[in-house]
């Protein structure tokens, strides 16, 4: 373990390391694509998004399959967009049909969507929606802030034009920074738009002319060295592993948390098993005797009850993407629900054959 100390008296980050993030970053999102830093966690990269094509007279479809969809939204209206909000049960993910006539009735500039979902456990279709909005022509934005880690992300091979990326889900890095990769088609969107911001710390161009585009001796304002040099160090330890591997790794946890919980008597929240993200199973609650919060702990967290039920998070992602914290919850909630001993015991090793299964 390091000292406290040790994190003091570090030389700033040099241009170097700063591409060395840029290129982590680039291939995390399947390579062709600039990739902007934010100093900030990825809420700030998303309204950065928001703010840099929301415009008047531009119009927007704008998936909502949690609260991040919600929020992206007010962002796109207070810059002046026409939204129409395609917005599901949050217990479910949007299906590519769905996306395909709202994009026929409404031909919008820009759809936002987001790919997996922590809050809720859904994983939206993204590739398939990808596809049809490419169709369309639209200018796509992909939340995958959670997602980049967990399951594959091919900006360019799907032709997203604006990715959020954050470091604190599935890649199991520090919170900030946060980045947007961003595609030559974003590029000409944002420079169209009089209302992009500039001289602002939600500006996209700025940091384009200020560093992308110049001779790159200098960093822009102050990276936080600290953060960057640990999200360097965490994407080094992804590919040592290799990004498949982590991938699946996700996948077993998500499987070993369905079918654990399912021992326990418990069933997903998502309905659909193919709408499960690989970052987060969310479990359904029974109507009474729900135990209450106090009762979560390790990877279980409580879920924000809406009309669709409540539920609580196994939050299987990052370094919690492995057996022993998925096999944890269930030994927590077995006793907050106060199950069987014999259910718990099945629990264990139904969670134990998920995992080993999994492909
Ligand atoms: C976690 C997450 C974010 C970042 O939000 P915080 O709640 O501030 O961590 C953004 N989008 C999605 C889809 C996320 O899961």
């Amino acid at each position: 373990m390091i000292s406290a100390l040790d994190l003091l008296d570090q030389p700033p980050l040099t241009p170097d390391e700063y591409g060395v993030l840029e290129a982590g970053l680039t291939r995390l999102v399947g390579g062709e694509r600039d990739i902007v830093l934010v100093q900030a966690e990825a809420i700030l990269a998303l309204e950065a998004i928001a703010a840099s094509i929301a415009a008047r007279g531009r119009r927007a479809v704008n998936v909502v399959t949690g609260p991040y969809g919600r929020l992206f939204g007010h962002w796109l209206r207070r810059g002046g967009a026409e939204v129409v909000d395609l917005e599901t049960a949050f217990d479910e993910v949007v299906t590519a049909d769905a996306v395909a006539t709202a994009l026929a009735q409404h031909r919008p500039d820009i759809l936002a969507i987001v790919h997996a979902e922590a809050a809720t456990g859904g994983t939206n279709p993204i590739a398939k929606i990808a596809a049809l909005a490419r169709d369309a022509g639209v200018v796509t934005v992909l939340d995958s802030v959670s997602a980049v880690g967990a399951e594959p992300v091919r900006a360019a091979e799907w032709g997203i034009d604006l990715v959020a990326i954050g470091g604190q889900k599935s890649l199991a890095a520090p919170p900030s920074p946060s980045a947007v990769a961003v595609s030559p088609r974003a590029w000409e969107f944002i420079e169209a738009n009089p209302a992009a911001p500039r001289m602002s710390s939600l500006s996209l161009l700025d940091w384009r002319d200020g560093w992308l585009r110049s001779d790159r001796s200098t960093i822009p304002g102050l990276p936080s060295w600290l953060d960057s040099r640990a999200f360097i160090a965490a994407i080094e330890r992804i590919e040592a592993e290799g990004i498949d591997a982590v991938h699946l790794r996700h996948r077993r946890a998500a499987a070993a948390s369905v079918a654990g919980f399912a021992a326990l008597g418990l069933s997903p929240w998502q309905r659909r098993a193919e709408a499960r993200a690989p970052i987060v199973t969310t479990v359904r609650l029974p109507e009474r005797g729900a135990a209450g919060d106090g009762a979560w702990g390790g990877i279980l967290t409580a879920g924000v009850a809406g009309p669709e039920g409540s539920f609580f998070r196994v939050n299987h992602y990052g370094r919690a993407a492995a057996l022993e914290p998925v096999l944890d919850a269930l030994v927590r909630a077995g006793a907050a629900l106060d199950a069987p001993a014999g259910a718990r015991r099945d629990a264990e090793s139904a969670a134990t054959a998920a995992w080993e299964q999994a492909r």
